[in-house]
């Protein structure tokens, strides 16, 4: 932390300063410029109140250095992660794919799919069981039923499951049968659930909140991480914006400033991100081509028949074609896409 003092600052007020730094436990160093004097605080800011030293009498601006999140961080750990479930990978020159439905629907569906992911080279299949809907009257999902669904899809394709769990209560039981736990959009700042699937003892895909800064969202990635659970994967899945020609603004841009930021694997999901199935292939390309880790994209033996999303999906030739060419892509960046 650095502690920038106004022109007309005493040296009393340094002096204040440069004492409460070492009395919480930091090294403290005057350094008088011809204009300014700053004091620079050596030592671990995270766990102090950095913004409080803002009301001292002299201070004109506190500039943190340090991120507030530690575990998530890239200067706690500078090398990227590789997470590996099953046959699934991201991270560290892997492009880790998952296909699947938005919802699980029946059997004949989720299976249909499965096959068709792994056809195409996935090796992640997605569906949820436990839906969060904006509205109480539309599906909320097959719950139990469709957790035993997923796992008898990874029982004959070995593809590894992920799936959204939405409360706490349910984590064992989403546990019990996922690969893969999936925190929604809605639920990133919901803290105990954090704790919860960071004691699971499964990997976890962590979505981005539509209205969340890339802080919270790691801060968010450091309640999981602070359990013991270093498996977590970052999911961009779309912010709100002023536009709506599509249903979120998908920002590429994550993408790089994650892998300045954080050494967790980056995955993108264009099916929230865009709204709109036309739309998927050419942003999961993009995607691709941007450097990330994974892409999650919904799909759907029939589209226009699913219980949810089915504007957004794609059907099983779209699916095949979208692998295609992000396989292109990856390649081309010396990535194993898959
Ligand atoms: C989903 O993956 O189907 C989903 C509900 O996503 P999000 O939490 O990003 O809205
Ligand atoms: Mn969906």
């Amino acid at each position: 932390m650095i502690v920038v003092m106004e022109n007309s600052c005493t040296d009393e007020q340094i002096e204040r300063i440069a004492n409460r730094v070492i009395e919480l436990g930091m090294k403290s160093h005057v350094i008088r410029g011809t204009e300014r004097t700053v004091i620079a605080a050596v030592g671990d800011e995270r766990k102090i109140k950095v913004e409080s030293f803002e009301s001292y009498p002299g201070v004109s601006e506190v500039l943190p250095i340090l991120a507030p999140y530690k575990m998530a961080s890239k200067e706690v750990r500078p090398e990227m992660s590789q997470i590996q479930v099953l046959n699934f990978k991201a991270g560290r020159g892997a492009v880790g794919a998952i296909g699947g439905p938005c919802s699980v629907e029946s059997e004949e569906q989720i299976m249909a799919c499965a096959r068709a992911v792994k056809a195409a080279g996935a090796t992640g299949l997605r569906g949820g069981a436990f839906k969060p809907r904006t509205s109480p009257y539309s599906f909320q999902g097959m719950k139990e039923e469709g957790l035993k669904l997923l796992a008898m899809a990874r029982e004959e394709t070995g593809l590894a499951i992920f799936t959204e769990v939405m409360s706490t209560e349910d984590v064992e039981l989403v546990a019990k049968y996922a690969d893969v736990l999936q925190i929604g959009a809605r639920n990133m700042q919901n803290y105990r659930l954090l704790e919860a699937v960071g004691r699971s003892g499964r990997a976890v895909l962590l979505k981005r909140g539509p209205s969340a800064s890339m802080e919270e969202w790691l801060l968010a990635a450091e309640y999981i991480l602070n359990e013991g659970n270093p498996n977590v994967m970052l999911c961009e899945r779309g912010i709100r914006t002023f536009e709506s020609h599509t249903r979120f603004t998908l920002p590429l841009a994550t993408i790089p400033y994650l892998h300045r930021k954080t050494h967790l694997p980056v995955i993108m999901d264009p099916s929230h991100g865009t709204g709109h199935s036309y739309m998927v292939t050419d942003m999961a390309v993009a995607c691709v081509a941007a450097g990330a880790d994974g892409l999650i994209v919904e799909m759907h033996p029939n589209p226009e028949k699913a219980m949810s999303d089915g504007y957004q999906s794609l059907d099983f030739p779209q699916f095949e074609d979208m692998m295609q060419r992000c396989r292109v892509v990856a390649n081309a960046l010396g990535k194993q896409f898959g």
